[in-house]
């Protein structure tokens, strides 16, 4: 029989996974979670209802990791996403695939995930202990006893899985304790940077247009250094007062490393579906409907109301000219900023409102098949903590999962 005793610290998605399977495999396992609550962040994913996984393959999902993606290897194919699918299956959340692959609860409801996650600890008799972990206990060869926690001491555990996840949404819980826990057995931390996060910029047209989100609308980034485009997007942006935000930005945000004030332009194309040719078409007769007018109403029809006068100021025609006297070099103009709207990007908007963390605990410290430290023998590590990050589809949530998953095996049996 293995009874060995666990410590799981952190108790999100990393951290659930991690303390339910310990258990399930037949070790004794305690679970400290600073919150009242289980799951916090977990809870407000995919804007409330958790992008879950990606159904894809563990070669398409390391294509997806930012940076790292080889550590994972194992991890992944111990534990795919189609594992994931079949564990909140098994435990009464039916999932359903959306477009990119992304998996969501047929409830929309991230609160089903997170109960799930509990539920699988409590079946398998895990304790919770709401505690907030601040330092370790020692034996005398130096391996970890124990774990100090802001109420008392707990001693007598043979191994310990750090999930405290990274620096990210601090209101959740997740503040950086792990990188300092981890530090003090020897530990390297790669310093923490924002990831998926909104991009500040100093564009005018930003500030101008603050609150208007642009549907079916194309990105290209540009690394103005290497004078290479670097990303490309369809979908939904949003101008904000620091700049730009939305789901392309978020995506385009984990390409922009390393982030150097003005190195990386965005330029927005505000009408994908027309060619150069077809989109001048298209100004030449909405020209000709309002020859009268001023150019200050050229666009009603063709761009929202809140880019309008921003975007008149760009073309540096004078509002006031009328359309009928708008040259043709004028109009090119038009339409090459219409396929090619600048915004500059300045640095990302603070960590704390980035969705992941990028850096963490050194990868290289970590043995890739079971998450053991290389530092210390009986501590393991899943999830957010680690230097791993991904692109948005459901590739963060299925590293906390795999992670966890391995770290659980090993730890359980590990000797
Ligand atoms: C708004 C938002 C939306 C997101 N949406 C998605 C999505 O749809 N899909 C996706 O794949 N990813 C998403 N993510 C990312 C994903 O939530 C994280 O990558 C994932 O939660 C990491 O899991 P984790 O268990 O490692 O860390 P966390 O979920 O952060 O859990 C860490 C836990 O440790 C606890 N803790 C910290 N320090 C201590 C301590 N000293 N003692 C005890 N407990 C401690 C914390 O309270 C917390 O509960 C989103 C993130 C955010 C912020």
């Amino acid at each position: 029989m293995n009874a060995k005793k666990i410590a799981v610290i952190g108790g999100g998605a990393a951290g659930m996974l991690a303390a339910g399977q310990a258990a399930k495999l037949g070790a004794d396992v305690t679970l400290f979670e600073r919150n009242s609550l289980l799951g916090k962040k977990l809870g407000i994913t995919g804007k409330g209802r958790c992008n879950v996984t990606n159904n894809c393959t563990p070669e398409e999902f390391i294509k997806n990791i930012t940076a790292n993606g080889k550590f994972l290897y194992s991890a992944i194919n111990r534990f795919s996403p189609a594992d994931t699918m079949a564990f909140f299956e098994s435990l009464g959340v039916p999932l359903k695939t959306e477009r990119g692959n992304r998996v969501f609860p047929v409830s929309d409801n991230a609160v089903d995930i997170v109960l799930a996650l509990k539920k699988f600890c409590l079946q398998n008799g895990v304790r919770i202990v709401t505690e907030r972990v601040t330092d370790w206990m020692r034996n005398e060869d130096g391996t970890l006893a124990g774990i100090i926690s802001e109420k008392q001491k707990h001693i007598g555990f043979d191994a310990f899985i750090l999930c405290t996840g990274g620096v990210s949404y601090p209101i959740t819980g997740s503040t950086g304790d792990g990188y300092r826990l981890a530090q003090s057995v020897g530990h390297t931390v790669k310093p923490p940077i924002p990831s998926l996060v909104g991009l500040t910029s100093d564009s005018e047209i930003c500030a101008a247009s603050m609150g208007l989100a642009l549907k079916n609308v194309a990105i290209q980034v540009t690394d103005t250094m290497k004078k290479k485009v670097i990303y490309k997007d369809f979908g939904e942006m949003l101008f904000c007062h620091f700049g730009i935000s939305g789901p392309m930005i978020l995506s385009a945000s984990a390409h922009l490393r390393p982030m150097e004030k003005d190195r990386y332009s965005i330029s927005i194309d505000l009408k994908p579906a027309l060619d150069m040719q077809t989109l001048d078409k298209r100004l030449l007769a909405d020209f000709e409907k309002n020859k009268n007018r001023n150019f200050a109403n050229a666009f009603d029809a063709l761009l929202p109301a809140k880019l309008r006068e921003p975007f008149i100021k760009l073309t540096r025609i004078a509002p006031e000219k009328k359309i009928n006297a708008v040259t043709a070099e004028e109009r090119r103009r038009v339409a090459t900023l219409i396929k090619g709207l600048p915004v500059s990007v300045t640095g990302f908007r603070p960590i704390t409102e980035a969705i992941v963390t990028s850096g963490g605990i050194a990868v290289k410290e970590i043995e890739p098949q079971t998450m053991r430290s290389k530092k210390m023998p009986n501590l393991y590590f899943a999830g957010e903590v680690m230097d791993l990050d991904a692109y948005t589809g459901g590739f963060n949530l299925q590293i906390a999962f795999a992670t966890a998953y391995t770290a659980a095996i090993a730890a359980s049996s590990d000797s």
